[in-house]
Parts: C-alpha cells; structure tokens; sequence
C-alpha cells in the first residue's frame, strides 16, 4: 500500500488554517524568513517553494538572500537582526551554506524558540531530553505518515539509515520515544542488509538512489523513503521502489510521500511559535 503524503498534507490543511486564522482574528499575522546564504540553486528553489507555500496560507514571508561573498559575521548578523524581529516568528536557513562557513555558528546563533526546524542545540537537546521543543520537520512528517494510516510502532523493530541531525538522528528519537526497538546505521555500519532485513519500521535517510533493494528488505516492512535525489533528470529517493513495494506492506513513493508532508509540517511549526508568543511563553505550557 502506498502511504500517500499528499493524502496526509491536505488532512493538516484544515487544521493549519483554523489555527492561523484564530492568530490573525488575534491580531498576529504568523512571520517566517527564509535565509539564504549563497547561491546554491537547490536551496535557492527549495526557498521559492516555501515561500510559495506559505503565502498560500496567508503567511508573511520575508526572504534574505546573500552572495556567495557573504561571511560567517554577516550571516550571524542577519540572524540575531531576525531575532530581534517581532514580526518573525520562525527563521529557516536553508543550507547548504558557502564554502568555509560553518553552519554550526551560524545555526547556534539563532534564537531557539524561532528556530523552527530543530537545528540549534538547545532544541536537540530538548528532543534528546524528551522535552517539548522544536523537532525537525522531516522527522515529524515522517511520524505523521505513521500516525495518518494508524501503523503502530510500540513494539517494532525499527532501522534507520542515516544519523544526520536534521533526519536519522531526531527520527530515530522519536520512534524510540513512541517505543519502537532502534538501529540505526550509517557510512560506517557493517553488513546494512543483515541489520535492514529485521526491521519491521525501514527508514532510509541517506540520499543515495538504489540504496535499499528488495533483498534488504523483511516481507512486511513499512519502507518509509526520505531521499530526494536527481537521477536521469527525474526525482527519487533511496529505495528501488518498485522491487521492493512487491515485498513490503506500506511504502512512501518520491515524490509524493515524505517531503510533500515535511513542508506542512514547517508550516505548523511556524504556527506553533507564534501561538507559544502570543502565549507569552515558552515550550513548557
Ligand atoms: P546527510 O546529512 O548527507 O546524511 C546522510 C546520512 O547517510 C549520514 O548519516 C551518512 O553516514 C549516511 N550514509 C551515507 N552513505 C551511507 C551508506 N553507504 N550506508 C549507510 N549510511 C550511509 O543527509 P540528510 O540531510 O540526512 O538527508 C538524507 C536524504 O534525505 C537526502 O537525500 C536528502 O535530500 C533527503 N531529505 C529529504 C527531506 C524530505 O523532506 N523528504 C528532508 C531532508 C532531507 P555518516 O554519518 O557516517 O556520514
């Protein structure tokens, strides 16, 4: 069966846009900025997509798009002047940011109840801790597909592949959270195959096209694909999706699956920030 993300994204639709208008009948016109530092054309379209989305929402976008030259002290400036914007309510700093910039330092300077898609410190620990925060979006969007079509995880055996802090890691921490048994591997695992085939949860987040084959996969599987790769001018993700569907039980296609849920699921992390100011608080209430 096909977990259709689609299906998943116009279910939060309804939800996201009760929830703005309850903000603006309020006063609060929800505020997000896209940072874009460089000019790397995936981010740079990535950018043109979210920005589209969420003035589909009647959300106000402001866009920063910096050169190539730009320096780590300038893009800090520009988030800390975000942070001390009160019509911003989420920042997102697309990466991949230029060369000999460290994201780190430019991620930490954000203010953790903006950074919406779980980046600095502070929310990861959060997430570690099992605390409220801010969690990456890909990761929710991943249990939010789980959740939609009632695929229980208490109890399974799930593997994840990649340990990145915006995909495998938070991912794999969720599904613990939710009580599944969780391995995960990445560049340096051993013998995948033997590890993948005992999962009753397969969660491949590595970004490599033809990764997971059917031979990797258990009969039964949920095969959830988070890669988004270009190959031969088209867009797909980690898994041989047809060989293995013939194999698994639910399976996310590329596109249509994770990454349509991810962009909903940003736009309800901006909605969450502005509800928690509005609020005047913090994760805790
Ligand atoms: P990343 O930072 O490059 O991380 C890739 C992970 O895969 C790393 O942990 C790496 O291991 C592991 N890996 C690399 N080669 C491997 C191999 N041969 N066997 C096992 N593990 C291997 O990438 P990312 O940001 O997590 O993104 C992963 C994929 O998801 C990409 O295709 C990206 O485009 C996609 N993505 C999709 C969405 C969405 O909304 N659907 C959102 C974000 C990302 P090491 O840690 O050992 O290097």
């Amino acid at each position: 069966m096909i977990l259709d993300g689609q299906k998943v994204a116009i279910h939060m639709a309804g939800e996201l846009d009760k929830r703005i208008k309850i903000l603006k009948d309020g006063g609060i016109i929800p505020g997000l900025a896209i940072v874009l530092g460089g000019s790397s054309r995936p981010a740079a379209m990535y950018g043109a997509f979210l920005k589209k989305k969420a003035e589909s929402y009647g959300i106000s976008v402001t866009v920063i798009k910096k050169p190539d030259s730009v320096t780590e002290g300038e893009l800090i400036k520009v988030i800390r002047s975000l942070n001390d914007n009160h019509a911003i309510h989420g920042i997102l700093l697309l990466m991949p940011l230029p060369e000999g910039i460290s994201s780190d330092n430019v991620v930490e300077a954000m203010d953790p109840y903006k950074d919406i898609d779980g980046l600095t410190a502070a929310n990861r620990g959060r997430l570690a801790a099992g605390k409220p925060g801010f969690v990456p979006c890909t990761p929710r969007a991943v249990m939010a597909i789980l959740e939609e079509y009632g695929i229980a995880v208490n109890g399974k055996k799930a593997v994840v592949l990649g340990r990145s802090n915006v995909v495998g890691l938070p991912v794999s921490l969720l599904l613990l959270q939710k009580h599944a048994t969780v391995t995960i591997c990445h560049s340096h695992t051993g013998d995948i195959a033997e590890i993948s085939r005992t999962a009753d949860i397969l969660v491949s987040a590595v970004g490599k096209p033809g990764m997971v084959t059917a031979d990797m996969v258990k009969r039964g599987a949920v095969v959830i694909d988070v890669g988004i790769c270009r190959q031969n001018g088209k867009t797909v993700g980690d898994v041989e999706t047809k060989e293995v569907a013939e194999k698994s039980s639910y399976i996310t296609p590329v596109p249509g699956g994770v990454g349509a849920v991810t962009t909903s699921m940003m736009i309800q992390a901006l909605v969450e920030a502005a509800e928690k100011r509005k609020n005047g608080g913090s994760h805790n209430e």
